[in-house]
């Protein structure tokens, strides 16, 4: 069920969406040589609990997981695609990839967000993989418009990647506000003008995770982590949209 959010509602979520986006502008800081990802999970608590906020991942049990998500960030590095679990032992180096997820609950209600982020200078045709998915993003928040559907926005991201890379399948994004995760599921491919028509006052997560080689994917043995199926770097990027009568309007900006 889509749950269209009430003005009271919309208002905490901007809130919410703008402490997100200046709390992970400020982990993206931190990604340097030689920090763990671990260092970067316990630095967004730091900030989450300064504001006397929540972090909307940690303990959260999907459907089907053995354990509670054990962070608050997830955080992929190069061939990981998402919802990598920070480790002490898990140090960044020149020429990573790293991208950092961020679930923030706030007064109730929940935003999400993610980036992706080079360590130093990495190599060129990891930057334009990075560029292209930031603006696939992009693409996807200018397709979100009061009339379009849910296939409208998926085969916008398609149509922009073209052949050039593997659109993540399997992973999607996702109504977002009361819950972590709600209905609908907003695939990063798509048919024009199918599924769910866009209305006002629904709060969407658009996400498109695209990998430098196959699409395909796999479930790490720790039960959480997506990585490629060939080992090729993977980028993703997200924000929390409010679905509005004048257009796409970004609840995740500092
Ligand atoms: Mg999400």
């Amino acid at each position: 069920m889509i749950i269209i959010k009430t003005k009271e509602e919309i208002q905490i979520l901007r809130e919410g969406g703008k402490r997100l986006a200046t709390i992970l502008h400020k982990v993206k800081e931190k990604v340097t040589p030689g920090v763990s990802t671990r260092d970067l999970d316990i630095y967004a608590l730091k900030l989450i609990r300064e504001m006397g906020d929540e972090p909307a991942f940690l303990n959260y049990r999907p459907a089907g997981a053995k354990i509670p998500f054990p962070a608050s960030l997830c955080v992929s590095v190069n061939d990981e695609v998402v919802h990598g679990i920070p480790r002490k032992n898990k140090i960044l180096k020149e020429r990573d990839i790293v991208s950092i997820d961020l679930g923030l609950k706030h007064r109730g209600l929940f935003t999400d967000m993610a980036l992706t982020v080079p360590v130093g200078d990495p190599d060129p045709v990891v930057v334009k993989l990075l560029q292209t998915t930031q603006e696939a993003l992009s693409v996807a928040i200018n397709a979100a418009e009061v009339g379009n559907t849910i296939g409208d926005i998926g085969n916008a991201v398609e149509s922009f990647v073209g052949g050039r890379y593997g659109i993540v399948e399997v992973l999607a994004g996702h109504g977002v506000g009361r819950a972590i995760h709600e209905d609908p599921f907003i695939p990063n491919f798509g048919k024009a003008g199918k599924g769910t028509k866009l209305v006002p006052g629904m709060v969407i997560a658009l996400e498109p995770m695209i990998n430098l080689g196959t699409k395909n994917v796999a479930l790490d043995s720790d039960g959480y982590t997506f990585r490629t199926a060939d080992g090729k770097p993977s980028a993703h990027f997200e924000h929390t949209i409010l679905i509005t009568e004048e257009g796409p309007e970004i609840l995740t900006y500092p």
